[in-house]
């Protein structure tokens, strides 16, 4: 990888922490409750290894073949140890073995049916695999995800899923609109609220925020914030 681009990644991470934490103050939160992920999304595993010397820990990959890819570049790296991959991205069952045990977290569990699929598959493997609830809190019907009332309405059933330990929800918001952001990034901290009264569980980590919209979810108590563009794309500019 170019140096000229690393320096890129490098700044542009400075900047983005500087933001994240004056978000956090406005917010009377701490940065450190922020988690920084850098979806990977649209760039190959050289970048990925720049982003890891710019100081990325914690990647998102929506695709599982595209996770793989990079899973087997990366692998010849024995510097790399401490990188993580969350799925992030429309999950088809029979893709949930490509996944399984490779991801830190499957961040995009968006139905009743893919919860128990994933749980037969990781039971049949002896494993349990870290989860988020995706919701689909603005109600858009581009975007999957249960319904608020569905999560909470099935919150039982989930639970009791023994190869799934459901560590919160992720959320995304309409694009190119602050207010309708914030609705929803509360409204997701609210049915978090809501969920963690109904099922006793900690839901510590609430998964919201992208480049267009990362310091409003941050204000709104987001835990981990998804940003592609804004880490890797030097012609990205914000809305
Ligand atoms: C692509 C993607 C992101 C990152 O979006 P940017 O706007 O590029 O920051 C975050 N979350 C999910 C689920 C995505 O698919």
């Amino acid at each position: 990888m170019e140096q000229a681009y690393e320096a890129f990644l490098a700044e542009q991470r400075a900047a983005i922490l500087d933001r994240v934490s004056d978000a956090a103050s406005r917010a009377s939160r701490s940065a450190d409750e922020v988690e920084l992920m850098a979806v990977s999304k649209t760039v190959g595993p050289d970048e990925v290894v720049a982003a890891w010397h710019a100081g990325y820990r914690s990647f998102g990959e929506n695709r599982p073949q595209e996770l793989t890819r990079k899973l087997t570049a990366l692998a010849a790296d024995p510097c790399m140890d401490e990188i993580t991959f969350d799925m992030i991205g429309n999950l088809q069952k029979n893709k949930i073995n490509q996944v399984l045990g490779n991801v830190r977290l499957i961040q995009s569990v968006s139905s009743p049916h893919l919860a128990e699929a994933i749980s037969r598959r990781a039971q049949t493997r002896g494993i349990t695999v870290p989860v988020l609830l995706e919701v689909n809190i603005s109600g858009e019907e581009s975007k999957s995800g249960f319904s608020p009332e569905e999560v909470l309405s099935m919150a039982e059933d989930l639970v009791s899923l023994d190869a799934l330990s459901i560590e919160g929800i992720m959320t995304m918001a309409p694009a190119r609109d602050g207010d309708a952001a914030r609705r929803t990034f509360s409204g997701a901290r609210e049915l978090r609220e809501e969920l963690r009264r109904v099922t006793g569980l900690p839901l510590n980590t609430l998964s919201c925020g992208m480049s267009d919209d990362f310091e409003i979810a941050v204000e709104e108590g987001s835990t981990l914030i998804r940003l592609g563009r804004i880490v890797f794309d030097q012609e990205y500019a914000p809305v």
